[in-house]
């Protein structure tokens, strides 16, 4: 072989190399970055959500002894936003000691999430919307019933008169990965805690949602209204041109309307949600109908491209299309929560499923619709009314088979004017006042029938 060929075999080694290294996937410009880490406070289960540039492709496993969870994310970038996960995790959560994360190999980010009892993981990816980016998020639910332990911790509420068909809400077999179980946690060092002696027990069960908070008298007949704040979490709903979200306004209009509720003499309101956190759609009505709920009254606030659209609104279900096209076009806008705010694909649904073969349905949309009636006209006494009749279309929150449902859309967020009443105290409370209202007129018209046993508080 001549000098000048071997010269040209190398040339062609080098510049293959250099191509090939061009395509190696550690060259960190085109690794992934992570954009924002949220924990959430929600009483039923952590959620930690990761914001990416693209999706990602992780793995899972469970250790035990003790209980940890590692969470490998591939080609994804090691950045001030992933590491500060560890510092958002609340002292005080249910089920996380704590988190670490490091890097574990080139071009694999570990996250070791410590854990304070056995719990169930979800690992799911969610698609860009509103005004977030793609999406991998981590729920962490306790062992049990993943759903409803929350309501098992706290006092079993009434045996149903119907019995509750089986929840299969866990996922059969949750992203395992067959990795060595081996795989060691110390590739990630230990953070210091957050705050240095903090006890590491699980705390007792967190704030109540649902559970009555006011003790009163014992009545035979305990009227109990399920009262739902609209979107939550990573669903934040409406936006408003000021920047209010649909989330807080109705969080903010249901914890009032619970406090009117109970003080009145023979009711009690419930809460779906309490704080900012994401509930699955048909996770509000299975709590309602554990609760033994008699009325379910969901909080929204409307959205429209115009600003000038204004005025309050009730819905119901309907099991035969909707009344008008702007209300199907709103139900599969609300529909949508479940794709925005995050429900694994994993979720088996069956009680949804048998949910709308129910006869009873019927009956119940027309107990829906005077009820819807009732709420209208009150609220027509002190804000302007969008539409003057109730309308209806296939609300999925609204499928409670036995429990009279109406989703009132307070006013429009997105009209600057309402938007401001929205957020104002008196304007809320005479809203919250107007509702109730229409709740008790409905009452008086159609007393509520004596359940099997007497409700205690
Ligand atoms: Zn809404």
């Amino acid at each position: 072989m001549s000098r000048k060929t071997l010269n040209h075999l190398c040339m062609l080694l080098l510049l293959t190399l250099g191509c090939f290294s061009l395509m190696l996937p550690s060259n960190a410009a085109d690794n992934i970055q992570i954009s924002a880490a949220r924990v959430w406070p929600a009483a039923d289960y952590t959620r930690i959500t990761l914001e990416t540039s693209k999706p990602v492709t992780h793995h899972l496993v469970m250790l035990k002894d003790p209980e940890r969870l590692v969470l490998d994310l591939d080609e994804v970038e090691l950045g001030p936003t992933l590491k500060s996960l560890s510092e958002k995790i609340n002292a005080n959560d249910p089920y996380i000691r704590q988190v670490r994360v490091g890097n574990f190999k080139p071009g694999v980010v570990r996250i070791v999430v410590d854990l304070k009892a056995e719990i169930k993981p979800q690992v799911f990816s969610l698609p860009p919307a509103g005004d977030y980016k793609d999406r991998l998020v981590l729920d962490i639910y306790p062992a049990q019933d993943p759903l409803m332990a929350m309501l098992e911790q706290r006092g079993k509420p009434e045996t149903a008169e119907t019995p509750l068909p089986e929840l299969q809400v866990a996922p059969e077999s949750p992203v395992i990965s067959s990795v060595n179980p081996d795989v060691s946690t110390d590739a990630v060092p230990a953070p210091k805690p957050a705050t240095p002696g903090a006890p590491a027990t699980v705390p007792t069960a967190p704030s109540a949602v649902i559970a009555p908070s006011i003790n009163k008298k014992a009545d035979p007949r305990m009227i109990t209204i399920a009262i739902d704040a609209g979107h939550g979490g990573e669903d934040p709903g409406a936006k408003g041109a000021k920047g209010s979200y649909e989330k807080n306004v109705t969080l903010a209009i249901a914890k009032k309307l619970k406090v009117a509720v109970d003080a009145e003499p023979n009711m009690r309101g419930v809460l779906t949600r309490d704080g900012d956190y994401f509930i699955p759609l048909h996770g509000r009505v299975v709590k309602a109908r554990k609760m033994q709920a008699d009325l379910f009254v969901s909080i929204h606030a409307d959205a429209a491209l115009s600003a000038q659209a204004k005025g309050s609104s009730v819905f119901a279900l309907s099991e035969t299309g909707a009344t008008s096209a702007m209300a199907r076009l709103l139900a599969q806008k609300e529909n949508q929560s479940d794709l925005i705010g995050g429900v694994s694909f994993d979720v088996k649904d069956p009680y949804l499923a048998r949910t709308l073969l129910d006869l009873s349905q019927t009956a119940t949309i027309n107990d829906s619709l005077k009820l819807g009636k009732s709420v209208l006209d009150h609220v027509g006494t002190m804000n302007t009314l969008h539409k003057r009749q109730v309308e209806q279309a296939g609300f999925a929150v609204l499928k409670s088979p036995d429990i009279p449902s109406i989703l009132v859309e307070t006013a429009f967020i997105t009209n600057p004017d309402e938007e401001r009443k929205l957020n104002d105290n008196a304007h809320q409370d005479k809203l919250v006042s107007a509702i109730l209202s229409g709740i008790k007129k409905y009452f008086a018209a159609n007393p509520p029938l004596a359940k099997t046993r007497v409700v205690e508080r």
